[in-house]
Parts: C-alpha cells; structure tokens; sequence
C-alpha cells in the first residue's frame, strides 16, 4: 500500500545557512516515520545564497522541492505559495531557522492519525525571550483577544499541521494581509494544540525588526477585529454626549461674563478632540486601505520558478 504523504512547507528569506542543517534534522528525524515527505522550500526572494543551496540539496534527494518567488512577499505570502503548491492532502508549515523543533513532527502527526485536522502549536518560552518580544507578544494576544471574535494564545507559531478539508477551506482563502494564526483557529474543525520550546536561531537573524512586528500586529488586529470601527463611534458619541453638559457651563459664564479666562480649557479640549478625530480617521483609513488592496486583486506572489 502507498504511504501517505506529508508536505513540509518551508518558507526561506535569507537563510544561506540554515537551509542545508534544517534539510540533515528532517531527513534524520522523519525516517522512522511511516509518511512520504516532500520539503517543500520557498525562497522568499533572499538576497543570499539561500536558492543556491535549496536547488543543490533538491538535486540530491527527490524529496526536496521547491518554489522560487520573483521578489520578497513577506513570510505569509509565502506560506501561501506553498500552501497553493503542495500536492499532499496533509501540510506542515514550519520555519527554517530550525526554532521550531523537527522532533515535534512525530506528535503531529501521531495526533493527526488521532483525528485531529488541525495541530497548532505553542511556544513555551516566556523565560527565554527578551522582556521587549515578551511584553508586545503578551500584550498584542490581549489586545486582540479583547478586540475580536478568535481567541488566540499568547506565544501561537507560525508551526503548524493542517490537513484534509481545513486544509482545502484554508488554501481558498484569498485576502490580503493573511495572518495564518487566526486563520487556522478561526476555520475550525477538530483542532489539537501541542507546546515546544523553541530553539535559539541558530544562523542569521530575526527578520521581524519592531517596525514590521507592528505593521504584522495591526494586519492581524485588522483582519480578525471591525470593533475598532464600533469602537471609534462609541467613543465619538460619548464625547458628544460630555460636550453637551459643557455648552450649559458655557452659556453660564457667558451670562455671569466670565468667559475669557476660559480658553486654556477651549484649547485643551480643541486639542483632545482633534487628537481624537484623527485616530479616528486613522483606525477607518487603516480598513479602507485594506479594502482597497483588496480590491486590486493583486496576486499574493509570483513563482519565478519552481521544481515539484
Ligand atoms: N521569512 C520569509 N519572508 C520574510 C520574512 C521571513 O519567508 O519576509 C521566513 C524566515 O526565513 C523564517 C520564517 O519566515 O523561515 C520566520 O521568520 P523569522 O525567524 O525571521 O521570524 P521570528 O521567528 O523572529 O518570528
Ligand atoms: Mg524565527
């Protein structure tokens, strides 16, 4: 009978170093396994030597395949391009600076035989990560849990098995500013959670710099959450409602002719309330600039080549 097999998606950006390590740990770790593999690389674009190394490793073994992206698309677009790539009825997503530790996949899998669609990970390392990636990383999941219909764990990774149906639901998923995390929690399905603790990066460094972890927070924020819209009108008819109370206060001194000492308090509220409206206007322009992404129809990635 033919074994099943298992797609390992791999999404790569500058990661010349960790390419040829990360293929030994799979090889080594997964042969017992009864599954087929195929490690499926995507080069995001690196400006390194990563493709060089991909293709030399795919010219040894015939499990290696991989994707070649015209430019950088950014780690979830590539996740995509593997996902709309693979050819299996089960995908691992994992990335390739083996923080995400391989032996993990025997479990994975073990529960995915159990049933489970879907087995999503968790990483177990507030002891290990600098106060800063703690802080945002905590505070970013209570915001969003707070703000949203998903809830998701603080320390969720972009690790993951993902199979049949769900599998099927998650490649149709064509929005811009994919966020995997929420997406696979939001699908559904019968779903496991297994926790590892990561490893340190082993070469290179962390593409995410603060500027980025921003932009990526707010994507997710956006994508899972319209409460900030609600939000936004609340809070503009709660100060409506309080300046109402002022206009009595006014009209008081007006009459009593007291009304000029009154102005650091027009200037102190015409500065609240225009700092008010413009992150107002800045929460709904953030949803009308993904409306208009969205609406560009734009491709999440170009292949420039690819060996499957
Ligand atoms: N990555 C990618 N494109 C990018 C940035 C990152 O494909 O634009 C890949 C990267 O090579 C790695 C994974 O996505 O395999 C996670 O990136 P990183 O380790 O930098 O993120 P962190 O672990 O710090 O969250
Ligand atoms: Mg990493």
């Amino acid at each position: 009978m033919k074994q099943q097999s298992v797609d390992i998606l791999i999404p790569a950006y500058n990661e010349e170093n960790n390419i040829s390590l990360m293929y030994l740990q799979l090889d080594q770790e997964l042969q017992y396994l009864k599954f087929e593999f195929n490690f499926i690389f995507i080069n995001d674009g690196s400006e390194d030597q990563t493709l060089f190394e991909i293709k030399r490793i795919a010219a040894q073994d015939p499990r290696v395949k991989y994707i070649d992206l015209s430019r950088n698309f950014g780690h979830q677009n590539a996740l995509k391009a593997g996902l709309d790539h693979g050819v299996s009825s089960v995908a691992i997503m994992m990335d390739c600076d083996l923080q995400h530790p391989v032996k993990l996949i025997a479990n994975m899998l073990a529960l995915y035989e159990d049933g489970f669609d879907i087995v999503r990970t968790l990483r177990d390392d507030q002891h290990q990560r600098n106060f800063f990636k703690k802080f945002t990383s905590i505070g970013f999941y209570k915001v969003l849990n707070l703000f949203s219909d998903i809830k998701l764990e603080a320390g969720s990774a972009d690790f993951r098995l993902v199979s049949g149906k769900a599998l099927d639901q998650l490649k149709s998923f064509v929005e811009f500013d994919l966020f995997y995390r929420g997406l696979t929690k939001w699908i559904g399905f019968k779903q496991a959670t297994v926790k590892y603790t990561p490893e340190l990066r082993l070469f290179g460094h962390s593409k995410y710099s603060i500027g980025q972890m921003l932009s990526f927070g707010l994507k997710g924020f956006t994508s899972f959450s319209t409460k900030p819209l609600y939000f936004a009108a609340y809070m503009g008819l709660f100060f409506s409602i309080c300046s109402l109370f002022y206009i009595p206060y006014i009209l008081y001194t007006f009459y009593l002719n007291q009304e000029i000492p009154g102005w650091s308090s027009v200037i102190a509220s015409v500065a609240f309330f225009g700092g008010l409206n413009l992150s107002i206007l800045g929460i709904i322009g953030i949803y009308l600039s993904k409306l208009f992404t969205q609406s560009k129809c734009r491709p999440h990635y170009i292949v420039r080549e690819s060996k499957l």
